[in-house]
């Protein structure tokens, strides 16, 4: 399962070509996930057009709030109309506040809109599919943010999935024990991204995901070798296979594993 994606992301006419070529590399299911209310109606016939296979979910990602927090009705209008497995993707990405004109306003706003949607994710029985990045590398004022909020709002951190996982096993070990999932991206595989790569030894097998992240995040070797201008559902075969080797697990065992608990996760049917 790629539980990340933004198929509606691809041009229109690429969309059945991209997915046939992830069916065919052995994938089972794609959670396509929303970043703007506006582009849930196209989530929504995605889903339609591939049952059992594709899935959404409803979300104002951090990046997109020029425009100010969607209301809470707008929300509960959408998830009403789509009926998405999770609501996301949410969260903080101060990378993104630091980089605009008033930082400060930008993060409360993300804040504001992040805590919108965990609390309608609790009340509606819904999981969350996180955003969590750092103004740098290396810091946990935006990872703080999330765990206060989740705490704030009183989910149960089981409901909660941290995508893309860009942390040490300092964060990654606690937040497993308290019920937590992740899910790992191409950046796994990314040469010197060396935290990741040995958090992933210390993960719970029963709550990791992965994902692609696509059409961003490249993994290796097609990112080196250029050969690809971007990602794809497909090219999870190669964080899959990069994350088979760092456990010392089968590969077939790390597929079988991230779609288990993929199901688990955004309580989907066999
Ligand atoms: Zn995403």
């Amino acid at each position: 399962m790629d539980s990340h994606a933004h198929i509606d992301r691809f041009p229109p006419e690429e969309r059945d070509a991209v997915l046939a070529r992830a069916w065919e590399a052995g994938l089972e299911k794609i959670v396509s996930v929303a970043t703007a209310l506006d582009g849930v109606d196209t989530l929504r016939q995605l889903v339609e057009l591939n049952p059992g296979k594709v899935f959404c979910t409803v979300g104002t990602h951090p990046t997109e709030l020029d425009g100010g927090v969607p209301a809470q009705k707008e929300f509960i209008d959408a998830v009403e109309r789509i009926a998405p497995v999770a609501i996301g993707e949410t969260g903080i990405d101060l990378f993104s506040a630091a980089k605009s004109a008033s930082p400060q306003r930008l993060a409360e706003r993300q804040k504001r809109a992040f805590f919108l949607q965990v609390c309608i994710a609790r009340d509606l029985g819904l999981p969350l599919v996180i955003h969590c990045r750092e103004e740098e590398k290396g810091r946990l004022d935006a990872w703080n943010i999330v765990q206060r909020t989740l705490k704030d709002a009183k989910v149960d951190t089981e409901w909660a999935l941290i995508h893309c996982f860009d942390y040490s096993y300092q964060e990654l070990v606690p937040w497993q024990k308290s019920g937590g999932f992740v899910s790992f991206s191409g950046t796994l595989t990314h040469k010197g991204n060396v935290n990741v790569q040995q958090a992933i030894t210390f993960t719970h097998v029963g709550r990791f995901l992965l994902e692609t992240d696509s059409p961003f995040l490249i993994p290796e070797p097609l990112r080196s070798e250029k050969k690809v201008k971007c990602c794809e559902p497909a090219h999870m075969v190669h964080t899959a296979r990069f994350a088979a080797e760092l456990m010392e697990y089968e590969y077939e065992a790390v597929l079988q594993c991230s779609l288990k608990n993929g199901n688990k996760f955004f309580r989907l049917e066999k």
